[in-house]
């Protein structure tokens, strides 16, 4: 071996050395995974340096190499995308993002053991669904809470305890679908209940209510219409008047809010619906929501209400069938501890955070990303121009945010080969082209994702040269 090679090995950095520069580099992965990196990015160095591929090696050489290795990720199926579309609960991409708060929560839980069904204090089982009783009962004033995989699931239990073999009175005017699958008519048969429709699709009285009553009647049942709104000649009593009258006739009323509203978002431009906490103190027996909509959590359906009913829910065989996992309650506990504080909430919690984003903020992100395509990319031309947002995932229907989109257009490619190109791309980024512009909207678009939508149009440049 020639000396200058044997020269080079020598000052390539001790492995301890190396690694513990590194963990201080990239504090969120475990030592271990640094080692391993490190030691693979030494020995590929070794090999190269042998090889006469590498005549000299400079501190950034070896960096560059172990951030390689560090960020090679297998070729999942399941990947994480940039949401341009302007679209916050977006079903298709996965409704609600997690806060990064509750990231070290899911970690821990997620590598260690756990007292998932184990209690502590006493030293024998306990229960999965004990986790979130406490907290969410404070947030929501209910006397129990129950967990389950959506909040079909939840709708479903719900209806089993309270009316199976009965009739369960709905509007006509609440008779939705939801989602694709998620029919009241459906839900009400796999429940066991008997459906039965009062008023029309868009008057039901309370008389509705009251004449249709009888001695088979197990429930009376709420939907919010969360994904269609009925306007002009329309009626539906008020919760107050349909618990009013549930009380009166000895009945349960059962509301499948769907979104789990926890905070008032008139201020944000948004139509009034009710909160959780609002369906209860107005005299709803058992309320329903979803986990992943605007409370933006991970996929759930959370049961909160009156504690005979949902003891009773505990009680079904079923249950086993619709069980959250531990993730789910991790999740679920890390993201109601936010909620204890309004501004934390806000801060942190990603759905929360983009519907409240404020237009001059998404102003400047477009303004910022703007600036860097103009300076960093050839070939492509962004504008800054109005957009609308909307919530989606079937909360508060056609109800239009405005919002600020880049306009991206190309010198090589139509708008519809550069919305494939970009949806088709390394991380895929899902845009959308309206009135004859791709939009790439800032409401939906994390000013951390701007360096990566960045790094594919430069590899699209590149691919075109
Ligand atoms: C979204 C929604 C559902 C379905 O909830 P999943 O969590 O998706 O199962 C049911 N009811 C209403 C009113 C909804 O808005």
């Amino acid at each position: 071996m020639n000396e200058n090679k044997q020269n080079l090995l020598k000052t390539l950095p001790q492995i301890d050395k190396l690694v513990k520069e590194t963990s201080l580099r990239y504090q969120e992965i475990s030592v271990l995974e640094i080692k391993q990196a490190c030691q693979q990015a030494l020995s590929s160095i070794r090999q190269e340096i042998l090889s006469d591929q590498l005549t000299s090696v400079t501190v950034s050489d070896i960096f560059e190499k172990i951030n390689t290795c560090l960020t090679t990720e297998p070729d999942y199926h399941l990947t994480s995308v940039i949401n341009a579309t302007g679209t916050i609960l977006h079903t298709n991409l996965g409704r609600s993002l997690l806060s990064k708060k509750v990231r070290n929560h899911l970690n821990d839980v997620a590598y260690h053991y756990c007292n998932l069904e184990y209690d502590v204090n006493e030293g024998k089982r306990g229960s999965r669904y004990q986790h979130l009783t406490e907290i969410v009962k404070d947030l929501t004033g209910a006397e129990d809470v129950l967990v389950v995989n959506n909040n079909a699931a939840a709708i479903m239990l719900a209806l089993r305890a309270i009316a199976n073999d009965k009739e369960i009175i709905v509007s006509r005017g609440e008779l939705v679908e939801i989602g694709g699958s998620f029919r009241i008519p459906e839900v009400i048969k796999l429940s066991g209940g008997t459906l039965v429709e009062v008023g029309t699709t868009n008057k039901t009285h309370l008389t509705d209510y009251k004449q249709a009553i009888t001695e088979n009647t197990g429930a009376l049942l709420k939907v919010h219409t969360s994904n269609y709104r009925l306007i002009g000649f329309t009626e539906q009593p008020s919760l107050e008047e349909m618990a009013s009258l549930a009380k009166q006739k000895q009945l349960p009323l059962v509301n499948d809010l769907g979104s789990g509203l926890f905070f008032d978002l008139q201020k944000f431009g948004l139509p009034y619906e009710p909160t959780i906490q609002e369906a209860l103190s107005k005299g709803c027996d058992i309320v329903t929501f979803s986990g992943d909509k605007l409370l933006g959590g991970p996929q759930a359906g959370i049961i909160v209400g009156k504690r005979e009913w949902i003891e009773k829910m505990r009680q079904d065989q079923l249950l086993r069938a619709l069980r959250v996992d531990k993730l789910t309650l991790a999740a679920l506990e890390a993201t109601f501890m936010l909620y204890q504080n309004k501004e934390q909430a806000f801060a942190n919690i990603p759905t929360l955070k983009m519907i409240s984003k404020d237009l001059t903020i998404c102003h400047e992100e477009a303004s910022q990303l703007k600036k860097a395509i103009d300076d960093k990319t050839i070939g492509f031309r962004a504008q800054i121009v109005p957009s609308k947002s909307n919530i989606g995932g079937g909360s508060f229907p056609e109800e239009e945010m405005n919002s600020v989109a880049i306009s991206l257009s190309s010198d090589n490619y139509s708008l519809i080969e550069l919305e494939e190109k970009l949806r088709k791309g390394s991380i895929p980024i899902i845009s959308r082209i309206y009135q004859n512009q791709l939009l790439l909207d800032c409401r939906t678009i994390d000013p951390s994702e701007h360096q990566l939508i960045l790094n594919e149009l430069i590899t699209l440049q590149g691919a075109n040269e």
